[in-house]
């Protein structure tokens, strides 16, 4: 076993596919929202942190300096678009569609992200009331995580880490 299944700091769940990590750098379900990084296609500096709630897919997209996009005004952006096929890529569209609870149950199909991403919009989702804090907690999660990525493997617990704010406090 290596070292870092043995660890209870780091929880690492297999790709269900490879994944385009320069596009999306950063996706998860978590905090009852598919969330993550998406990389702007213009401009390498730049990031866009998008989410969609469980359930009522409120969502929110802006920039790592909290502006919103602009293309997310009354609908989901080719951000959040891109997010949703990379969730699929990493946890298959099953897996996804029972975390955000859309309606897209056909036998034991999995949907697309194409399939997924029509469910939610069709639905006409609102922009989330929290958008802007939900993106700080977004980033920091994002940037918690690329420190993981930096750390050797351990099991021994990290005092360092347990100072951060959102620690335990984001379910
Ligand atoms: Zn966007």
């Amino acid at each position: 076993m290596p070292m870092w299944e043995e660890s209870s700091l780091v929880r690492v769940v297999p790709t269900a596919r490879p994944r385009k990590l320069a596009k999306v750098p950063f996706v998860e379900l978590a905090a009852g929202r598919l969330q993550g990084v998406v990389s702007s296609g213009s401009d390498v500096s730049r990031v866009y942190v998008s989410s969609v709630a469980s359930g009522d897919f409120a969502f929110a997209c802006r920039t790592n300096n909290n502006r919103p996009c602009g293309g997310a005004r009354g609908g989901f952006c080719n951000h959040i678009g891109a997010m949703v096929g990379e969730a699929v890529l990493q946890y298959g569209g099953a897996r996804v569609a029972r975390y955000l609870q859309t309606d897209t149950a056909d036998g034991d199909a999995a949907p697309t992200a194409q399939q997924l991403a029509a469910a939610m919009s069709a639905a006409r989702p609102q922009q989330a009331a929290d958008a802007q804090a939900v993106t700080g907690q977004v980033f920091a999660r994002f940037l918690r995580h690329l420190a993981y990525l930096e750390l050797p493997a351990t099991t021994a617990p990290l005092p360092e880490m347990h100072w951060f704010p959102t620690a335990g406090a984001v379910a």
